[in-house]
């Protein structure tokens, strides 16, 4: 039999109010996992805990901005006093700032390297110290085609998912022997809020779908099961990885059949 089971283990979602981190929560739940969900709208966290916690585990939700490490670590430790020891972690909150690179303001800049690097770097080191003292831990990030190859007007987000798998390669180095394992899906073209909100729909269809071998954006729940699969023990001897889940798009250069 191979080990899909992750009930009654803890998880740590971060953007897990919306999109592929909500994907993640509402799969994870379904897996019969305890989760916690971390995101700076607190209030879009509560309403996916209220409706999860009718039934099943038990499902909390703080308002956490990732940029904020002491307030990650608090509560990473608030977490496990109240659900047990964290036995994963999905790190989904991510923005997009598209601008040409030309006009792109210190701020686009930094606010998109501070959520989608630090963010994540903060939250892999709080649950990632908690995981070393047992042992034992799967920790997945969310890079993207991005992190694999460049695209327009999107230096911040390009440079920032590039960082991501710089950030998992290092730290599956230092964590493999002492039973940590930290990997990154890269979605392709993931039906959410962000992707609506960043791309006209014309550019959807004209640019992006035409160059997807299977031809149509991928639906969260499609990353969150990938997810699943890492943080398994079906994955036992996976560690720095980076996984596309894009449809084919990274696949090649000449896509049009
Ligand atoms: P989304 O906008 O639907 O969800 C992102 C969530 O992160 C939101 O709930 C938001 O409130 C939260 N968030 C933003 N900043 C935060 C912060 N500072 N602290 C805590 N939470 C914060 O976006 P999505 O499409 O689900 O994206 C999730 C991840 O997937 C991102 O890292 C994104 O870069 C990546 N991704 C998305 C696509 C896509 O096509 N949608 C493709 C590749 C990668």
């Amino acid at each position: 039999m191979i080990d899909f089971d992750l009930s009654d283990k803890v998880l740590v979602v971060t953007g897990g109010a919306s999109g592929i981190g909500r994907a993640v929560v509402d799969l994870a739940h379904r897996q019969g996992m305890a989760i916690a969900i971390l995101d700076v709208d607190g209030e879009a966290a509560d309403r996916a805990a209220a409706e999860l916690s009718r039934s099943g585990a038990p499902t909390l939700a703080r308002a956490v901005d990732v940029r904020d490490r002491d307030a990650v670590v608090s509560v990473v430790a608030e977490v496990e006093s109240l659900l047990g020891p964290v036995h994963g972690a999905v790190t989904c909150a991510g923005i997009s700032r598209p601008a040409p690179p030309e006009d792109m303001t210190d701020d686009q800049w930094s606010s998109v390297m501070d959520v989608n690097v630090t963010g994540t770097f903060n939250v892999v080191r709080a649950v990632g110290a908690r995981m070393l003292e047992r042992g034992s831990g799967s920790i997945v990030t969310v890079g993207s085609t991005n992190s694999l190859g460049g695209h327009a007007h999107r230096a911040n987000y390009t440079a920032s998912k590039h960082a991501i798998l710089g950030l998992v390669r290092s730290i599956a180095i230092d964590w493999g022997r002492r039973g940590v394992r930290v990997n990154a899906i890269a979605p392709g073209v993931v039906d959410t809020p962000l992707l609506r909100n960043t791309n006209s729909e014309q550019m959807l269809r004209d640019t992006f779908f035409v160059r997807i071998p299977m031809a149509r954006p991928s639906l969260p729940d499609e990353q969150a099961r990938v997810a699943m699969f890492l943080l398994s023990e079906a994955a036992s001897y996976v560690t720095g990885a980076v996984l596309p889940v894009d449809g084919g798009l990274t696949s090649g250069y000449f896509n049009h059949v």
